[in-house]
């Protein structure tokens, strides 16, 4: 049995990632960590007896703290940073929700266990600096994220053939309307989205195209390519995760039905594959599969993040400036558009700074997110 840390596991990647460890029947569960969500936490540690539990608030860990006497208990950032580096653990499953999840990537990192990551801002945010501390503690960062999943398994170690990498997009609920018709989309319409069962965060960011984009950034630094090689195709069958193309012209597609068990299987069978299946794909089921390019306007966010992802002061602001933007629009204070408003005037005003340690990174996050305020103050 394999030990695993499941962090964000109340989440939507963390639920299903416990779905998939249940079946595989070949992992031992010795960490949970979640935010809010208790009662589903609870219910967690009663099923996968974990060694060690870390949640959010402090409360919450003296509450829990009191029912399970066999469990050690962390809460906040710092409990995060511990619970990702204990010895008894060797893989480490980060499927927390945004900015925070950095903290468990660098310890998770610097503590050299195997890295399976959901968390694309861990590496948005992180960029060069995270790469680099990988490299250097020779970590491998395995990704969920499907389009990731997909690149890994279509390079399949032949990286130095590789033309291009074609990210797909099932582009979102809203594909093919005008930014007229998008100007009075609720909360409501956009979390429901076409394809993909996800957390509320990145159902936003898809409908804005802003997760495309932040996947680019994520793409670039796990292949190392640059941003200007990595195309994107909005296919809203959601059956081609993505595609890469060799310099011979041939190109490498990955299909499956659209699960994240599916990326999540193979990064913790990885190099094997397991019999479980997730649902088989029929593809005379499907009967088309169509590809466009991107429209003008989402081609102007998609460079923004290609650009973006060159320094590293750049990408964290970015990540932050978005975050601060979804948050203010999910909590109904600006409008759909103001999202992507507010991130090109964040940009803007933003003045680069140097990044050589995680500290510079949490400042420069906080840098980014006061400007950020301040723009969706101005538009409240
Ligand atoms: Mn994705």
């Amino acid at each position: 049995m394999k030990k695993i840390s499941i962090l964000g596991s109340t989440g939507s990647v963390g639920t299903q990632s416990l779905d998939v460890v249940r079946n595989l029947k070949k992992f031992e569960v010795v960490a949970l960590s979640a935010g809010k969500n208790i009662n589903l936490l609870e219910s967690q540690i009663r099923e996968f007896n974990p060694k060690f539990v870390c949640i959010s608030s402090k409360n919450d860990a003296e509450f829990l703290s009191e029912k399970f006497r066999n469990v050690i208990f962390f809460h906040g950032i710092e409990g995060l940073q511990k619970i990702a580096k204990i010895d008894e653990s060797e893989i480490v499953l980060n499927a927390v929700a945004g900015f925070t999840g950095i903290y468990a990537s660098v310890s998770a990192i610097e503590a050299g266990k195997s890295l399976v990551l959901a968390n694309k801002e861990s590496i948005v945010a992180g960029a060069h600096f995270l790469m680099n501390l990988a490299k250097e503690k020779k970590c491998r960062i395995l990704p969920i994220d499907s389009e990731h999943s997909a690149i890994w398994q279509c390079i399949d170690g032949k990286e130095k053939f590789l033309r291009r990498i074609i990210l797909t997009a099932s582009g979102g609920p809203f594909f093919g309307l005008g930014r007229e018709n998008l100007k009075n989309v609720t909360k409501e319409q956009v979390i429901k989205h076409p394809t993909w069962k996800m957390g509320a965060k990145i159902s936003v960011d898809s409908a804005t195209m802003m997760n495309k984009g932040l996947e680019i950034i994520e793409a670039a630094h796990l292949f190392g390519v640059p941003a200007s090689s990595i195309d994107v195709l909005i296919h809203p069958q959601s059956i081609v995760h993505s595609m890469v193309e060799f310099i011979d012209g041939n190109i490498i597609s990955q299909m499956s039905v659209p699960d994240m068990k599916f990326p999540i299987q193979y990064a913790l069978t990885y190099p094997e594959r397991f019999n479980y299946s997730n649902g088989f794909l029929d593809l005379s089921h499907v009967c088309n599969l169509s590809f466009y390019n991107p429209s003008n306007e989402t081609n102007r966010i998609l460079n923004l993040c290609r650009e973006s992802s060159k320094d590293n002061s750049l990408s964290c602001a970015l990540n932050a400036i978005n975050e601060v933007a979804v948050g203010a629009f999910l909590n109904k204070k600006i409008s759909f558009l103001d999202i992507e408003n507010i991130i090109f005037q964040g940009i803007d005003k933003f003045n680069p700074l140097k990044i050589s340690s995680l500290s510079d990174i949490i400042e420069c996050d906080r840098i980014a997110r006061e400007l950020a305020n301040n723009l969706v103050i101005l538009r409240m």
